[in-house]
C-alpha cells in the first residue's frame, strides 16, 4: 500500500535498477533545472527529492515500505530538506490528519536552545557584548558522528534501519490503523554498533559535549524579554539540523528608574521650600552624564506633578539617535512639626495667600469635637461598631409565645 510517486517523479518502475534511475534523474535535471526552467523550480526540487530517497538504498527500502509518509514520519534526509510544502504537494495537503495516532515523529530539527541572559538598563543604554558560556552537543570528531571506530554500524534487523516499528491495529473489518512507535531495538536509531567497535571519544554517542564562548550583541534599544538568536548554534546530532541558541533578554532592575518602551520614569521627592522657592537636582543618566535639571523659583510643584525632559530616554532599538523623554513625578516632603514658632508664623501667613474666610457657628447644635492622629495600617483604631448586637433582640423577633399564636387562629 505503498505510494509510487517518487518513482512517477522519475518517469521509471519499481522494479528499476540503480543506473535506470540516475540516468533518468540527470536527463530530468538537466531538463528542469531553474538556470535553463526557472518555472519548474518546484518540478526541480521534486527530481532532486525523488533521486535523493532512491538513489539510497536504505533509503529507498524504507521508501517502498511505507512510502512517503513512511519518509516524513522517519526523517529519513539529511541536509536536503523536502520542506513540509513538498509533502503537502505530493499529497494535495490535509492528507495527514489523523494520521499516525500513537505514533512517534522524529524531528528533522533539533530544538532550540533558551538561555536567559540578565542585563542592566545601563546595558541596554549603551550597549554591551557579552560572553556567554554554553555546553552543547558537537558531532563527535573522531568517529564524524558514526559512533563507531570502523564507521561501520549494522541496520537494525527489528527496524530495517527505519527507526520505527509499526504496527496495524484492527478497527473493524476491512479497517486498521496504522501505528508506528520507536523501534526499541535501535532506540529509534536504524542501527547498532557493536561493543567492541564503539569510539572511543564518544562511546557510541555520536556526539561529545563542548564548551563554547558566545558573544551576545545587546544592541542599543533592546529590551526586556528580546530575542537574539544564534541560528544552528543548538546542540548538534547525525542526521538533524542543530536548532538554534536563543538568547532571552532579562532586565535587572534599575535602583531609580523603570522604563516604559522608550521613556523612562523617575520619581525625585523635593522640600516644601524648593517646591516654593525654585530647586536644581542632578540626575545620573545610565550612560554616566550628570544632567542638571533646574526650576525657577515661584513656579510651583504641587505633589505628584508629572515634568517631561525631551531626548533623555531610552535610544530607539535599531535608530539609537532618536531618543524618548524621561519623565519626572514629584514628591513634596514637608516640614516637621514646630519648625517655626508663633511669630515666624504670623510671617509666613503674610507672604502665603490669604486665609479662606471662615464664619464661627453659634447655637445649640454647634458641638466641638477633638480630631486625633489616624494611621490606616493600624487596625487597633478601627471602631468595634458592628459587633455589639444584644442577642435579646433577637429573641423578640422569634419567640412569639405560643398562647398568642392559638388564639390569632
Ligand atoms: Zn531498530
Ligand atoms: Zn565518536
Amino acid at each position: 500500500m505503498a505510494d509510487n510517486k517518487l518513482y512517477e517523479v522519475l518517469g521509471v518502475s519499481r522494479n528499476a535498477s540503480d543506473n535506470e534511475i540516475k540516468k533518468a534523474y540527470r536527463k530530468l535535471a538537466k531538463e528542469f533545472h531553474p538556470d535553463k526552467n526557472p518555472e519548474e523550480g518546484h518540478r526541480f526540487k521534486e527530481i532532486s527529492y525523488a533521486y535523493e530517497v532512491l538513489s539510497d538504498p536504505k533509503k529507498r527500502s524504507v521508501y517502498d515500505k511505507y512510502g512517503l509518509k513512511g519518509m516524513q514520519e522517519g526523517g529519513m534526509h539529511d541536509g536536503f530538506a523536502p520542506a513540509e510544502d513538498l509533502f503537502s504537494h505530493f499529497f494535495g495537503g490535509g492528507l495527514f490528519g489523523g494520521f499516525g495516532m500513537g505514533g512517534m515523529r522524529r524531528r528533522h530539527r533539533g530544538e532550540d536552545t533558551v538561555h536567559p541572559l540578565k542585563v542592566t538598563l545601563e546595558d541596554m543604554y549603551m550597549g554591551k557584548t557579552a560572553k556567554l558560556q554554553l555546553s552543547k552537543n558537537v558531532i563527535c570528531t573522531t568517529c564524524k558522528g558514526k559512533g563507531s571506530k570502523s564507521g561501520a554500524a549494522t541496520t537494525c534487523r527489528t527496524c530495517k534501519g527505519c527507526g520505527l516499528k509499526v504496527t496495524y491495529r484492527q478497527l473493524a473489518p476491512g479497517m486498521s490503523q496504522q501505528m508506528q512507535s520507536r523501534c526499541p531495538d535501535c532506540q529509534g536509531e536504524g542501527e547498532i554498533i557493536k561493543e567492541k567497535d564503539r569510539c572511543g571519544s564518544c562511546h557510541g554517542r555520536k556526539v561529545c559535549n563542548e564548551t563554547k564562548i558566545l558573544e551576545v550583541h545587546v544592541d542599543k534599544g533592546m529590551k526586556e524579554n528580546q530575542k537574539i538568536f544564534f541560528r544552528g548554534e543548538g546542540d548538534q546530532q547525525p542526521d538533524v539540523e542543530p536548532g538554534d541558541v536563543v538568547i532571552i533578554l532579562q532586565q535587572k532592575p534599575h535602583e531609580k528608574f523603570q522604563r516604559s518602551g522608550d521613556d523612562i520614569h523617575l520619581s525625585h521627592t523635593i522640600t516644601l521650600t524648593e517646591a516654593l522657592c525654585g530647586f536644581a537636582f542632578v540626575v545620573r543618566q545610565l550612560d554616566g552624564r550628570d544632567l542638571l535639571i533646574k526650576h525657577s523659583p515661584g513656579e510651583i510643584i504641587k505633589p505628584g506633578d508629572v515634568k517631561m525632559v525631551p531626548g533623555e530616554g531610552m535610544p530607539q532599538y535599531k535608530n539609537p539617535y532618536e531618543k524618548g523623554n524621561m519623565y519626572v513625578t514629584f514628591e513634596i516632603r514637608f516640614p516637621d512639626n514646630h519648625f517655626a514658632n508663633e511669630t515666624q508664623l504670623k510671617q509666613l501667613e503674610s507672604v502665603l495667600p490669604p486665609r479662606p474666610a471662615f464664619t464661627m457657628p453659634v447655637g445649640e447644635n454647634v458641638e466641638e469635637v477633638d480630631m486625633h492622629e489616624y494611621d490606616p495600617n493600624d487596625r487597633s483604631n478601627a471602631s468595634g461598631r458592628g459587633e455589639a448586637y444584644d442577642s435579646d433582640d433577637e429573641h423578640h423577633v422569634h419567640g412569639l409565645p405560643p398562647n398568642v399564636a392559638c388564639a390569632q387562629q
